[in-house]
């Protein structure tokens, strides 16, 4: 059962209802029509009997007038049985019969049987004969000299056989062919209706071998379930999609960042192996191997925190703290950095409250506080401010320094970019980014103000 596929299954119990629907209709429509002819076969048979009460006269002589009637010697006289008597009709036997039961007229096919079977006003009785059923109405008949001869009507049920067994036949032709029929439709309508998962599966197949994440489930339109499983899956191709393409250009930019550095020592070692040199250039090339290895691995660090962020966002942990005490204690160590003359001022909102992941709420302080110094300008400020209102919390690092072209104020959350790489070449490119995705981590964001040679307002938002 398992390996069937699932129109085959559909259509199988499908079927399997259905067979039991029309032997339950075969059984219902078989009691009902024995039913109604045994009904109508005893309607007949009380009509017979009836019409012949009337054709039945008393007469005290024959009469030769009326030569189609027949006289039937009764004690000194005569009972006239009109030629409307029917002693058979409809397979319905009638017959006439004195009070003590002795037969006078008419046609009884179990005539053999009956002298024991009492009589009945108007009322049906029933008699098995050699398995055959009959059914049996009498009527006492009254009036002049008439008084106690009894009228026996007798119809066999198997004139109602032949009907029930014709409607049998028809049935068990018919019904098959019904089953037979509606199981082939619904077979062909499910293959139908299942078309579109076949076409969904042949796609999600053809992306995963080929790995055309381009590709889409095309079903033409429509609006069911299928279709809406089919936009489903188009939307997870399209994240997949989207997540493998910031993955390869996350791979190639840190490669091609590495590779700088990288190029750097090398060339450095080259240079210093080439021949032999005086003590003061082996100590130049070893000073630029070290700082060229310190931005590598400054490089390397951000990069593996940053994928750590968005790829295992679950183990940075979110909990409620004070965010004034842990910004100001950041601020007041790197207030000591002290560098370049740069004074750095805080203006912190006492106690505020929010939840949040400790480590990465001081790492984005950190990166911007970092980018307050590096592209401040010599002896400038550095002023951070916290506030909480009813709806959100914010933070503020603002600069007196460098400040950033406009055209540079949207890009320089991109990962890499450094707007002047070569005048202040010891950042990595990351810090910014990670800072945006720290701030969507907290579902916040963060954006810039800034004015070339004026300075830069860095404003994280969130409603912690
Ligand atoms: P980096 O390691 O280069 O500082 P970031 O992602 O932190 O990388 O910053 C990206 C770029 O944005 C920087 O290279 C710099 O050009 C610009 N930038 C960032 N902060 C400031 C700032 N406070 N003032 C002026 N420019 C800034």
């Amino acid at each position: 059962m398992k390996h069937l596929s699932i129109r085959f299954k559909i259509t199988l119990w499908f079927t399997a209802a259905l067979i039991l629907v029309v032997a339950l209709s075969y059984f219902a429509v078989l009691s009902v029509s024995n039913r109604i002819l045994h009904k109508t076969i005893q309607d007949t048979l009380i009509e017979a009997v009836e019409n012949n009460v009337d054709e039945i006269e008393f007469f005290i002589s024959a009469s030769p007038s009326n030569d189609t009637d027949y006289y039937l010697p009764y004690g000194d006289d005569y009972l006239e049985i009109d030629d409307d008597f029917l002693d058979e009709v409809n397979d319905v036997y009638t017959s006439l019969y004195r009070s003590d039961g002795s037969f006078l007229y008419g046609e009884n096919p179990i005539s053999k049987y009956t002298p024991d079977l009492e009589f009945q006003d108007a009322g049906i009785q029933q008699l098995k004969v050699n398995g055959t059923l009959y059914y049996i109405y009498d009527r006492l008949l009254s009036g002049e000299a008439l008084d106690g001869l009894w009228l026996r009507g007798i119809v066999s049920e198997e004139q109602g056989n032949a009907q029930m067994s014709a409607i049998a036949r028809a049935s068990l032709i018919l019904l098959p062919a019904f089953v037979i029929l509606s199981s082939t439709g619904g077979y062909l309508l499910a293959k139908k209706s299942l078309r579109p998962i076949q076409q969904i599966s042949e796609t999600a197949s053809q992306i995963g071998k080929g790995g055309d994440l381009k590709k889409r489930i095309d079903l033409g339109s429509g609006s069911d379930e299928l279709h809406a499983l089919a936009d489903t899956f188009n939307e997870m191709f399209e994240r997949l999609d989207a997540a493998f393409e910031a993955e390869r250009r996350f791979t190639s930019d840190a490669s091609h960042e590495l590779r700088t550095p990288m190029s750097a020592i090398l060339a450095q070692c080259e240079l210093s192996l080439e021949k032999t040199r005086s003590p003061e250039e082996y100590e130049d090339a070893l000073r630029v191997i070290y700082r060229q290895g310190r931005r590598m691995s400054k490089l390397i660090n951000d990069m593996l925190d940053f994928t750590r962020l968005e790829l295992k966002a679950d183990t940075y942990p979110k909990n409620r703290l004070n965010l004034s005490g842990l910004f100001s204690s950041i601020c007041e160590d790197m207030s000591l950095i002290g560098e370049r003359g740069i004074t750095l001022t805080t203006e912190l909102e006492p106690d505020i409250l929010a939840v949040g992941n400790r480590d990465l709420l001081s790492r984005l302080l950190v990166n911007l506080i970092s980018n307050a110094y590096r592209y401040g300008k010599d002896n400038g400020h550095i002023f951070v401010t916290l506030t909480r209102t009813q709806e959100q919390i914010t933070l503020s690092v603002a600069d007196d320094g460098i400040g950033i072209a406009p055209e540079d104020q949207e890009k320089i959350f991109r990962r890499f970019y450094q707007a002047d790489p070569s005048r202040y070449g010891n950042g990595t490119g990351l810090g910014l980014s990670m800072a945006a995705e720290i701030a969507q981590f907290h579902g916040g964001n963060i954006r810039v103000e800034s004015e070339l040679q004026k300075g830069s307002r860095f404003i994280f938002t969130f409603h912690g």
